[in-house]
């Protein structure tokens, strides 16, 4: 069932995705890194829908990047961020095969996701509220990729999730590709 504003909140998503892939180098850097690791994705890689869950996005391997259009809030940075966000999560899966049943695994492409994307940016961590921003990079980083990796269905609990992601935390954290790239 649709809601009232479905078809132009569609098409404000689908206008801001057209956007993103002609201005955000980020994202262009991610799609030519991925042609180069063998898996090249177009236009059609994403898509707009209204998602059931309270998240922003998704990738899927089957079917690519979905925004979840009802929470894009006609916001630019949002969206690019959340691009780049599912952006890695596809090149991460291009290039290592994430095993998206082992934490770790899940662990690591959340930790390069969330450190990478602009989701913990000054502006992003101020709209959340979160106001001392000393220091605040490495804590969001770690908050959000916890959050994710909460929602993998293999995780037995917090303690599951706390330690699948302290275990690969600094080379993750430190895994920068392909935006380290020469
Ligand atoms: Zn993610």
């Amino acid at each position: 069932m649709a809601a009232p504003h479905d078809g132009a909140e569609g098409a404000a998503c689908q206008a801001m995705i057209e956007r993103a892939l002609a201005s955000s180098a980020a994202v262009r850097t991610l799609m030519r890194a991925m042609e180069r690791a063998g898996c090249p994705v177009d236009r059609a890689f994403f898509s707009c829908e209204r998602c059931a869950q309270e998240c922003q996005g998704g990738y899927d391997r089957a079917r690519g990047v979905i925004l979840c259009q009802q929470h894009m809030q006609n916001s630019r940075s949002l969206i690019e961020a959340t691009m780049v966000h599912e952006l890695v999560h596809a090149y991460d899966d291009c290039r290592a095969h994430v095993d998206w049943t082992d934490l770790k695994h899940h662990a690591c492409t959340e930790i390069r996701a969330a450190n990478l994307s602009g989701d913990c940016s000054f502006s992003q961590e101020f709209a959340r509220g979160n106001f001392n921003l000393r220091a605040q990079q490495q804590k969001c980083v770690r908050r959000r990729a916890e959050l994710s990796v909460a929602m993998n269905p293999t995780s037995q609990g917090s303690k599951d999730v706390k330690d699948a992601v302290a275990a690969v935390w600094r080379h993750c954290y430190n895994d920068r590709a392909p935006f380290d790239a020469a």
